[in-house]
């Protein structure tokens, strides 16, 4: 037996090992992701919004040269609409909020919000009209109210307090040591991946962007969190042009559109609904995660009555 579990036992130390070098190659993605090659061209003007219509047409791109990543992407989110990406891991969903936020050309096709390249406009003004809700928030070493304010640096305190309530924080904040004075970050209070998300949620309802980009997280949360969160970030969406990067299919099924992305192309696209209906990769998908679940629910439940 003692044969045996040493093997095991390397085996396993072995998997954790390559698992941690994956996870820090996911995080060198998340930091080379800024590319400061780009640069506003010589007269560059201000992206104005009317309505907040994006749009992507023909849009190819590739990291490195011999490996494409979008072939030939072409969809619209209306204006106040809510479009999601599904797809399997890889399919290439965070590229497309990546280049929405133009940290990298298209090879070819366009990318336009209201009927402007986005590569003709200024990035500052490009950026101030997207907000972002990450899968991963970044918290800076400060006080969990400065974390909120970051949204919008005028903001007076009662707007804060009133973002903060929208995203379901406030209460959480509230019941904090100093409230809104309690530190946060490396060097403070550790918040949860629920948490942190809300905050971010909170950020964005104070900045207040006419188009919003949800890329949402991988990690399972409790669905209390989970309802929580999405109450949230419905109540951020509304009347904002949305495009959702999801991971759970649970989460979008309200969405006016969703786009399902296979190696790089749209697979399919629909209703929730249709999509089911027609009995395709959505369709698998959304069965394989119902099973998932139930699984996962049904050993909580076994774990319970231990
Ligand atoms: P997931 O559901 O796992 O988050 P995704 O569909 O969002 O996946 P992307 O993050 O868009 O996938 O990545 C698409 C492909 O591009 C992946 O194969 C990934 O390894 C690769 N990729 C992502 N970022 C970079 C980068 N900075 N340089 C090179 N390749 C990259």
């Amino acid at each position: 037996l003692v044969q045996l579990y040493i093997p095991l036992n390397f085996m396993g130390m072995l998997y954790r090992e390559i698992k941690q070098a994956l996870i820090d190659i996911d995080d060198m993605f998340k930091i080379i992701d800024r590319n400061p090659e780009i640069e506003d061209k010589p007269h560059a003007k201000p992206l104005h919004i009317s309505e907040g219509v994006v749009r992507f047409e023909d849009v190819h791109f590739s990291y490195i040269p011999e490996r494409p990543i979008l072939k030939g992407v072409s969809f619209e989110v209306p204006a106040g609409h809510t479009v999601a990406i599904v797809g399997p891991s890889g399919a290439g969903k965070s590229t497309i909020s990546r280049l929405l936020f133009r940290f990298y050309e298209p090879a070819s096709g366009r990318i336009l919000i209201d009927g402007q390249n986005i590569a003709d406009v200024q990035q500052g003004t490009l950026r101030k009209a997207i907000g972002m809700v990450p899968q991963d928030t970044v918290l800076f070493n400060d006080t969990i109210g400065y974390n909120v304010q970051y949204g919008r640096w005028d903001a007076a305190a009662e707007d804060v307090r009133e973002a903060a309530r929208l995203a379901q924080i406030d209460r959480f904040i509230s019941n904090l040591p100093e409230g809104y004075d309690t530190s946060v970050g490396e060097r403070g209070l550790k918040l949860s991946g629920g948490e942190k998300q809300r905050v971010a949620i909170a950020r964005t309802i104070l900045k207040g962007p006419p188009i919003l980009v949800l890329d949402e997280a991988t990690s399972a949360l409790d669905s209390f969190t989970e309802k929580e969160i999405q109450d949230a970030l419905d109540r951020v969406s509304q009347g904002r042009t949305t495009l959702v990067i999801a991971h759970r299919l649970s989460t979008i099924v309200g969405a006016d559109e969703i786009i399902v992305l296979d190696h790089g192309s749209i697979a399919e696209r629909g209703t929730h609904a249709g999509l089911l209906a027609s009995g395709g990769l959505y369709a698998a998908m959304w069965n394989r995660q119902r099973e998932a679940d139930e699984a996962r629910e049904a050993l909580k439940r076994a774990e319970e009555e231990e």
